[in-house]
């Protein structure tokens, strides 16, 4: 009998995502053809930290003459190029390309940088010994960082519902979201705020979740639930993989998570008649592809 094998068509990047490496290739092709063949094997366009969690994208792009570094190279360097990738950065980065005389490539998905501008007017607009400014993510992300920085380091960060400990329920609070966080747990954070904080003072909150990942949650349960098996296709730092895989697992138990095709057990593919493939708002579709072309294979 002949399984099913079937590519989630919600999965792969999202127009953040999709945004950034377009703009990384539309420089790296237009550099292509400035410089010579040897040349071309050195990098010509640096991008800080991974433009996307997936490292066979980066890899990719590698080849093609975009390298990655961090906040210490970038620090380092005089009168480069850098592309800024979709999870955006704090001012301080503007700040050290102006005075390094990098030019900067903004790749900042406009959802985030929207997220960024509500941060710094609401930061400039309040006085922070009678008010917090929380945001709800993954203390030490990217995005957070960036996120942060519009507050010069003043914005406390949860991660989970018991970090709501270091908040003081007796000044307002002004609740904000990392794009990628989950909606209930968001939902939790709100309650268990709104039960807590003392009637003197106000708590305000904004969902700031981007739609392109919450919606992604309901449609890959229905994707997974009507699969046997599910191949989660994703880099282990993706935060939306994280979550997405916990929605699939939530459906289909029978779900593993891989990085790439050489990761399939053969085990896994004896018994189910149909087997469905998906992954992150950072995975390419290219690799998905691949993982189906393998279980085709086996
Ligand atoms: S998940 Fe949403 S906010 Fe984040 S890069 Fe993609 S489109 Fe932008």
């Amino acid at each position: 009998m002949n399984k099913i094998v079937e590519i989630d068509p919600n999965s792969g990047f999202c127009f953040g995502v999709v945004n950034a490496i377009e703009k990384a290739e539309s420089e790296l092709n237009c550099r292509g053809v400035l410089h010579t063949p040897s040349e071309r094997h050195t990098p010509v366009l640096y991008c800080l930290g991974d433009i996307v969690h997936n490292s066979q994208e980066v890899d990719r792009l590698k080849k093609k003459g975009l390298q990655t570094i961090n906040h210490a190279g970038l620090q380092a360097m005089r009168g480069k190029k850098v592309l800024l990738r979709a999870h955006g950065e704090p001012p301080s980065t503007y700040e050290i390309a102006r005075q390094n005389d990098i030019q900067i490539i903004d790749a900042t998905c406009p959802v985030v940088l929207q997220l960024q501008k509500k941060i710094r007017e609401k930061y400039q607009t309040t006085d922070s010994k009678r008010s917090q400014i929380v945001i709800f993510g993954k203390s030490g992300h990217a995005e957070v960082n960036g996120l942060v920085g519009q507050t010069e380091g003043k914005a406390i960060v949860i991660e989970h519902k018991a970090d709501i400990e270091q908040l003081d329920f007796t000044k307002d609070i002004y609740l904000f979201s990392q794009t990628t966080m989950s909606v209930d747990d968001f939902e939790a954070i709100v309650a268990e705020i709104q039960s807590r904080i003392q009637p003197s003072v106000s708590f305000n909150y904004s969902d700031t979740i981007c739609r392109k990942v919450a919606n992604r949650m309901q449609s890959i349960q229905q994707f997974a639930s009507k699969h046997d098996l599910v191949l989660f296709v994703a880099g282990e730092k993706s935060s939306n993989g994280k979550v997405l895989l916990s929605e699939c697992l939530k459906a289909n138990p029978n779900t593993h998570l891989i990085s790439n095709a050489s990761e399939i057990n053969s085990e896994w593919l004896k018994s189910p008649a149909s087997i469905g493939i998906c992954g992150a708002t950072s995975t390419p579709k290219w690799l998905m592809e691949a993982v189906a072309d393998k279980c085709n294979q086996l």
